[in-house]
């Protein structure tokens, strides 16, 4: 599910609240999305639970790792 550019926002409020109560909390960024601005590929990639903007060889970076 792609997500709009405006929704990142709220992500970004909602991650940092959930790390205000427990400052130990990291994203492992287990669901990256490709970003859309009025319909149209930003061409970046964002991870929906922190809402940290990526490049795709970041993405491409991550994914990789995961599978290890
Ligand atoms: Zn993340």
């Amino acid at each position: 599910m792609p997500i709009q550019f405006e929704k990142r926002k709220e992500i970004v409020a909602r991650w940092e609240k959930k790390k205000k109560q427990n400052p130990q909390l990291r994203c492992k960024h287990p669901n990256i999305e490709k970003e859309y601005y009025f319909g149209s590929p930003t061409g970046d990639y964002l991870c929906i639970k922190c809402g940290e903007a990526f490049m795709k060889e970041e993405k491409d970076q991550l994914e990789l790792h995961r599978k290890k």
